[in-house]
């Protein structure tokens, strides 16, 4: 999968390149697709939600420049998969997901591969998570209408943050943000197309 779909794509930062090749991405799938772990494309994982693209995952994991003291919020879990490759890096992760039972399967595969850095809760992650509050990093893997203000205002200085940003069904740009002071600098990167950043807390889903 790296030799094929990341290293010969841009991704050239060799923390990420290690990191990729080291996360098993079958343990993320569904035991249905699992043939199809490996394969250049995003996946099912339930409840209309996907596990993104191994590439984009490189992609967004280099953008986001990590140092191994990062303090990372991450807004959708979803299979765990990102969460697993920020964690390998990063010195801890916070991550968010609205659907319970998504965050449950991510949560025990997390902890059968021995993560002790990553922490989760089942919320609304356009409201951040204050009480951890600044990150030097954040990464939402849903897309958005708009920056949310929260994660903005949780965002430490000189932190950086990476967003896909665009209409619910349209293609979106992820776009990459720099916190300089007040000095606010977006930077698009690539066209991308994630499943909603929903607005409300549905834990019934
Ligand atoms: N990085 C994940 C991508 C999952 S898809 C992976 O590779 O597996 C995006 C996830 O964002 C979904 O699981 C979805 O339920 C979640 N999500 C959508 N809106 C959200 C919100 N407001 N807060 C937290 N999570 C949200």
């Amino acid at each position: 999968m790296v030799d094929v779909q990341i290293s010969v794509r841009d991704i050239i930062d060799p923390s990420v390149i290690q990191v990729m090749k080291k996360i098993p991405r079958d343990r993320f799938v569904l035991e249905k697709h699992r043939d199809l772990a490996y394969s250049d494309q995003a996946l099912p994982i339930g409840k209309s939600q996907t596990i993104s693209q191994p590439y984009v995952v490189a992609f967004m994991t280099q953008a986001l420049d990590l140092k191994s003291s990062s303090r990372v919020l991450e807004i959708g879990s979803g299979s765990g998969y990102q969460t697993a490759v920020l964690a390998s890096i990063a010195q801890s992760v916070y991550s968010i997901e609205v659907i319970q039972s998504l965050l449950d399967r991510a949560r025990s595969v997390l902890s059968s591969l021995n993560f002790t850095n990553i922490h989760t809760k089942c919320s609304d992650g356009r409201q951040g998570w204050k009480e951890h509050a600044p990150f030097d990093r954040i990464i939402v893997t849903a897309a958005s209408e708009d920056i949310p203000p929260a994660l903005l205002d949780q965002l430490a200085n000189n932190g950086k943050m990476i967003i896909p940003i665009g209409r619910q069904h349209w293609s979106q740009d992820l776009v990459l943000i720099s916190k300089q002071g007040k000095r606010i600098i977006k930077e698009k990167l690539l066209p991308v197309r994630f499943v909603p950043l929903v607005k409300k807390t549905s834990e019934k889903i």
